[in-house]
């Protein structure tokens, strides 16, 4: 899968991207990150890429045409078939692990970064498809957002992650947070492992663990717990049982 993304910052996105598991994939040739800097198409002598917003108000916005060109440049060398293009923006759907797995099955995938206080919004109109925010909070500029989406979408393409790596347990995959994980010492400032993780009986350790996902999400996100499919029959007697626990206690 290739990345192509539209920044004023390419070395901020490549140093982000190029460690670890990402930079693994990217040697092995299963990612590509092609960045491009949206300043190279700016028609100003001193490479301006911003202006005043029409109507004042504070700070600048990012023009249309130099953005426009940077996306055409990119657009032109991949097949007909129109390609996604992803703008990170807090005014964006809220990004989730179901996009990422979504978004994962495009071959290419374009994404514009936003600097200052915005993007006219008469590019965006044209070329974006998927308008995208990480979060009710706003960012100086779009391209930590980005980095955001690219590892969490890379996770989902075959061949990225080992099978080692790789859990269907993990936290959203299958609608609730993960279990707690522990490893060695056994013994940590005098709290040991859980007796059932060192057992190895595994249908006990697979029954605490998802007894413990089911603990932990209801904690931390309840909301998770009522989307459909999420809780199988057991798990719905377990919560009765803790609830009716709770009220006996009372
Ligand atoms: N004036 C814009 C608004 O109120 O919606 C915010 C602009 S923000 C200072 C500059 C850029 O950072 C945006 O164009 C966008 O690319 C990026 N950005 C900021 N917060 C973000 C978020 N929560 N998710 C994704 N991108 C974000």
């Amino acid at each position: 899968m290739t990345f192509h993304v539209l920044t004023l910052f390419p070395e901020m996105i490549r140093q982000g991207l190029d460690t670890s598991i990402l930079g693994r994939a990217m040697d092995a040739g299963i990612l590509k990150l092609n960045t491009v800097n949206i300043r190279d198409f700016s028609t100003d002598k001193h490479k301006h890429v911003d202006d005043y917003p029409y109507g004042g108000g504070a700070g600048m916005v990012m023009q249309a045409p130099p953005i426009y060109d940077a996306w055409r440049s990119v657009a032109e060398t991949l097949p007909e078939k129109k390609t996604r293009v992803v703008y990170l923006t807090p005014q964006g759907r809220p990004f989730t692990q179901q996009m990422a797995i979504e978004l994962a099955a495009e071959e290419d995938l374009i994404l514009l970064c936003g600097h200052y206080e915005g993007v006219d919004e008469r590019v965006l109109e044209e070329i974006v498809t998927d308008p995208v925010s990480i979060g009710d909070y706003v960012l100086t500029g779009g391209e930590l957002a980005a980095m955001v989406v690219i590892d969490a979408v890379s996770r989902m393409v075959p061949g990225v992650l080992t099978n080692e790596e790789s859990g269907s347990d993990e936290s959203f995959m299958n609608g609730l947070l993960e279990y707690p994980q522990y490893t060695r010492p056994e013994v940590f400032h005098g709290r040991p492992v859980p007796e059932v993780l060192r057992s190895g009986h595994h249908a006990r350790i697979s029954e605490w663990r998802r007894q413990q996902s089911l603990l932990r999400t209801r904690a931390m996100r309840p909301e998770l717990l009522l989307k459909e499919g999420v809780l199988t029959p057991k798990d719905r007697r377990f919560l009765q049982s803790l609830d009716e626990n709770i009220s006996k206690n009372e």
